[in-house]
């Protein structure tokens, strides 16, 4: 996962930087290294040591140049087969196949990101009970699909959604284990891991992640969210917020603005959620949730989707209209986490594979009507072939 295809400005600029620094700091003998650096930067400032003498003033973190971007990849809900109730809800192939027509998208970013929908381990733990077993969906991928995410390039996953508790305490444990194992950072758990740091290149990408669900952190608690966001962007150079909330289905695309509840449950207030996170310290706040895509837009200059859908969910769930298109989120971020601009690569699933591009780019044109329609002052303008700039 460190051998990413990072082809953006980050490295090369950061590297000439470092590079000039280096060379002023030789010539001029008196600033101090920076221990807060990537492995290239390591490799210069420990050359660096060599020639120069310790300083006594303090180091001061130089800024990055201008022209630095992050680039920052988001995708919605993930779940890529279940072995219960049996092993006929499993793709074929163990799953290798599922992503491999976006794989490339997804790799060439400095952090990608997902909703894992669901549990990741082979056996055991006690499946949520359901009064209805027709209408039971609780889904346990086996572990070793994990390499499919590492494969795909994802460095940080939600597990706080609906189904990340599906078979319990010990699914939890399990899943977690085997994330950890594959080197993918989570969070969403109330009290115990609510937020992850990811280094990359020097540059610290926070996460932390929100749901209505039991266990998980809880969108509808405002107060608890800022200060989890607060910790966070004092650990982070940027901070992504993932949420798993709001209505479901096709009649749930649009942002209400207010409290939605659905199945009689409340499922939060995302706008206000989003916008108190943002006012907390968020840089980047990727929604998901509804299964269907939602607008996005900016405020005070950071990046929100209100929902990327279903992203790769194999086999259990309903594709049917909206529910079978969503887009790939690329952005470029601003090493202060302003938003600089982004690309929707829109996908669609069918029952039989996972995200294919989508010729007839659904989802952009609904992201598009959908922006104007619930946020006519986005500050976004999305263009036909998915490009997104500032107004
Ligand atoms: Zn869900």
């Amino acid at each position: 996962m460190w051998q990413k295809n990072d082809t953006k400005g980050l490295r090369k600029g950061g590297l000439f930087f470092f590079m000039a620094l280096a060379l002023a700091c030789t010539l001029l003998a008196f600033c101090k290294p920076d221990h807060n650096t990537g492995d290239k930067q390591d490799t210069l400032t420990a050359s660096l040591a060599a020639t120069a003498p310790p300083a006594d003033t303090a180091a001061v973190q130089p800024a990055p140049p201008q022209d630095t971007f992050y680039t920052i990849v988001g995708v919605g809900d993930m779940m890529l087969g279940t072995n219960y109730p049996n092993t006929g809800y499993l793709p074929a192939n163990d799953g290798k196949d599922l992503l491999a027509d976006v794989r490339e998208i997804l790799k060439n970013a400095d952090v990608t990101f997902g909703n894992l929908e669901g549990t990741l381990f082979d056996s055991g733990g006690t499946p949520k009970s359901c009064r209805d077993m027709s209408k039971c969906y609780v889904f346990r991928t086996p572990a070793k699909y994990v390499q499919n995410y590492v494969d795909a390039g994802f460095d940080l996953v939600s597990i706080a959604n609906n189904h990340s508790g599906d078979f319990g305490p010990e699914g939890r444990k399990q899943t977690k284990a085997n994330l950890k194992e594959a080197g993918i950072l989570y969070a969403g758990l109330a009290g115990t891991d609510e937020y992850a740091v990811f280094e990359k290149d020097g540059v610290k990408y926070g996460l932390c992640a929100f749901a209505p669900n039991s266990g998980t952190c809880d969108i509808r608690n405002l107060a608890n969210a800022k200060r989890i966001v607060e910790k966070l962007a004092g650990l982070s150079d940027i901070v992504i917020v993932s949420f798993h909330g709001g209505a479901e289905g096709s009649n749930a695309q649009h942002v209400p603005k207010r409290t939605e509840t659905f199945v009689g449950e409340n499922r939060g207030d995302v706008h206000a959620f989003a916008h108190a996170v943002i006012d907390a310290g968020a840089d980047i706040v990727f929604g998901h949730g509804p299964h269907v895509t939602r607008a996005m837009e900016l405020y005070k200059d950071r990046f929100i989707i209100y929902s990327m859908g279903n992203f790769c969910t194999y086999g259990r769930f309903s594709l049917s209209g909206p529910a079978g298109y969503a887009p790939i989120i690329s952005l470029k971020i601003k090493p202060d986490g302003q938003f600089a601009e982004g690309q929707i690569t829109p996908i669609y699933q069918q029952k039989t594979h996972g995200p294919k591009i989508d010729s007839q780019k659904r989802a952009i044109k609904t992201l598009q009507e959908l922006t104007k329609a619930d946020f006519p002052n986005s500050g976004l303008v999305i263009s036909g072939e998915g490009k997104v700039e500032r107004e």
